[in-house]
């Protein structure tokens, strides 16, 4: 019997070296979640589709179900993400984390295209963007969001209590009140949870008023660290190139 085959927006997140001549390519795909998948012969020099299999390329993918892995048969490129990103050293490593965080956030068998359609936009954000940092946590805070994962920015993660508060603990759940903040924790400006939490539901340009202010860089860099803190709770470990700007 013939294997299911199906075609597929995807982006690839991942890939390593197979075989002799073949590649695994772990690839974000639009209803199927992450999907891990066998490219035969594409590290060959013939190969008709192994160069377009590149992170920051848009791709419509042909695979066939396998039992452990699929096969990728064949890759069209539909768009070419990468112009504006590998000139610039910030925004490349920023465009790297937006994939890095689409891969571990993304949960088997969904078929809901959020992730990828928001991964896809910040994707082509990120080509012109003025503050790759401010970016990559707006989507992560969106990503969040969407998941159910958003910290507590106003009541207090711990007891409910009703905000502000000045202290925030990503393993608690977000910001906390002065009953349940831990001892010898750092004092959080309350606008930067502000900042955090009008980015989290698309105000923007709020968000942009708040960072054009007088201390705007330094909530931004508030903000960063404290995304930063949800990511390692939540999927495990810091992304690599969110350490940028602490
Ligand atoms: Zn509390």
């Amino acid at each position: 019997m013939a294997r299911p085959s199906f075609r597929e927006r995807a982006l690839v997140v991942g890939s390593h070296d197979f075989r002799e001549a073949d590649r695994i390519v772990v690839l974000l795909t639009r209803t199927r979640s992450v999907v891990r998948a066998v490219a035969k012969g594409v590290r060959r020099s013939n190969s008709r589709f192994g160069s377009r299999l590149q992170p920051f390329v848009l791709l419509d993918v042909q695979l066939y179900e396998g039992t452990n892995l699929c096969s990728l048969t064949g890759a069209d490129t539909v768009e070419y993400l990468a112009h504006g990103l590998i000139e610039d050293f910030e925004r490349y490593t920023a465009a790297a984390a937006i994939l890095q965080a689409a891969r571990r956030y993304a949960v088997a068998d969904d078929h809901d295209p959020f992730l990828f359609d928001s991964t896809l936009a910040a994707l082509r954000r990120m080509r012109d963007s003025a503050d790759p940092l401010v970016d990559v946590d707006e989507f992560l805070l969106q990503v969040m969001m969407h998941e159910g994962l958003a910290p507590s920015l106003f009541d207090c993660a711990n007891c409910g209590k009703p905000g502000p508060h000045h202290a925030f603990v990503a393993a608690l759940g977000g910001a906390v009140c002065g009953n349940c903040r831990p001892p010898g924790m750092v004092n959080v400006d309350e606008q930067a949870l502000r900042l955090m939490w009008l980015l989290a539901h698309g105000h923007r340009e709020a968000a942009q008023q708040l960072l054009e202010g007088s201390n705007g860089q330094q909530l931004a860099a508030m903000m960063h660290r404290m995304v930063s803190q949800c990511v390692s709770v939540q999927v495990g470990s810091p992304l690599r190139a969110l350490q940028l700007g602490q």
